[in-house]
C-alpha cells in the first residue's frame, strides 16, 4: 500500500490525521492489526523500557565476560555528583541508554527496538523525555508507533541487521527511530519527524559491526548512549528548521547499498574493526583461558 515513509508523511499532511494514526491504519490494512491492540502493545513496550532502566540502576549485574555491566553505576554516581557537562535531559538519556544496553549484555529483559544490540537507544530518549520533560506514557507510546514505522521502512529498503548491513543498520536505525520519536513526542510536524530520521541515518552511515568475540558488549554497549544523544541532536536541528537535503527514503537505500558493500569482516563476524585490535584479542584470550 505504501512504498515509502514519505507517503505516510504526505497522507498525514493531506488528511490532517496524526502520523501515529496513519501508521496504525497502515498496519491494520497490511497485517490486520487492531489499532487499539497496537496502542496497547506500544504502551507495554514503553513501560518495559522504563522498568528495564530502573531495574538496572538497582542491580550490580555484570556480563558473562566481565567486560560490562558496571558502567551504569559509574555514570549514575558521576551524574548524581552534578559533574555532568550536559543538561539533565542529555545526561539522563546517556544513563538510561547505558542501563538498558548493559542490561541486555547481562541477560536482563529488554525491548529489542529494533534489535537487542541497539536496544538502549530508544529507551534513552523515552526515559529522558518522561523523567526530564514530563512527556506522558500515552504520548510516548504513540510516538513509539511512529518510530516503529521508521524502522519498518529501513527494514524493507535496507536492513536492521548488523550481520547484513553493519552497525549502521542497528545503531543507525535505532538512532533514526529515536529521533523521530523525540520530534513526534514534542509535537513536531510529520516533515520534521522525517527530517530528524534522515539526519540520524546520515550521521551514522557506514558504521561497521565489529563486536569483540561476537559478544554484544564491546563496542555495542557504549555506542547506544552515543546514538541516544545523537537522536536528540537530530531532533533539535530538525526542529530549528535545518533540513536534510537528501530525503529519508533515498538515504535508507544508500545505507542498504553501503551495507552490502561492507566486507564480511565488518558484519558481525568479530573479525574486523574493534574486534580485530590487539587488545580485543588479548581480552578474548584471557576470557577463554579463565573459562577452561
Ligand atoms: S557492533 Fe554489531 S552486534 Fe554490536 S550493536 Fe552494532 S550491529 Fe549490533
Amino acid at each position: 500500500m505504501f512504498s515509502s515513509f514519505r507517503e505516510l508523511v504526505d497522507l498525514s499532511l493531506k488528511t490532517g490525521q496524526p502520523l501515529a494514526e496513519v501508521v496504525k491504519e497502515w498496519e491494520m490494512l497490511e497485517n490486520g492489526t487492531d489499532p487499539e491492540y497496537l496502542s496497547e502493545q506500544s504502551l507495554k513496550f514503553v513501560i518495559q523500557m522504563i522498568k528495564t532502566y530502573k531495574d538496572k540502576l538497582n542491580s550490580d549485574s555484570v556480563s558473562l565476560t566481565g567486560w560490562t555491566g558496571f558502567n551504569t553505576g559509574l555514570y549514575n554516581e558521576y551524574r548524581n555528583s552534578n559533574k555532568s557537562i550536559f543538561s539533565s535531559l542529555i545526561s539522563k538519556s546517556i544513563l538510561a541508554s547505558l542501563a538498558t544496553s548493559e542490561s541486555n549484555a547481562c541477560m536482563g529483559k529488554i525491548v529489542a527496538c529494533p534489535t537487542a544490540g541497539s536496544s538502549g537507544v530508544v529507551p534513552g530518549v523515552v526515559v529522558a523525555l518522561h523523567e526530564e520533560k514530563g512527556v506522558d506514557l500515552k504520548s510516548l507510546s504513540e510516538s513509539l508507533i511512529v518510530a516503529g514505522a521508521v524502522g519498518e521502512f529501513i527494514r524493507r529498503k535496507a536492513s536492521l541487521s548488523g550481520a547484513i548491513a553493519g552497525c549502521q543498520a542497528e545503531i543507525g536505525s535505532a538512532c533514526a527511530m529515536a529521533s523521530a520519536l523525540v520530534v513526534y513526542a514534542l509535537g513536531g510536524s510529520p516533515q520534521i519527524v522525517e527530517n530528524a530520521a534522515s539526519l540520524s541515518l546520515k550521521f551514522l552511515m557506514g558504521l561497521v559491526c565489529d563486536p569483540v568475540g561476537g559478544f554484544v558488549e564491546v563496542p555495542c554497549v557504549k555506542r547506544n548512549p552515543a546514538a541516544s544523544v545523537l537522536a536528540f541532536v537530530s531532533a533539535e536541528m530538525s526542529m530549528s528548521g535545518i533540513k536534510s537535503l537528501i530525503p529519508f527514503d533515498e538515504i535508507t537505500e544508500a545505507m542498504g547499498k553501503v551495507g552490502r558493500s561492507l566486507s564480511e569482516d565488518l558484519r558481525e563476524t568479530g573479525k574486523g574493526g574493534i574486534a580485530a585490535t590487539k587488545t580485543a584479542r588479548s581480552l578474548l584470550n584471557t576470557f577463554f583461558n579463565n573459562k577452561v
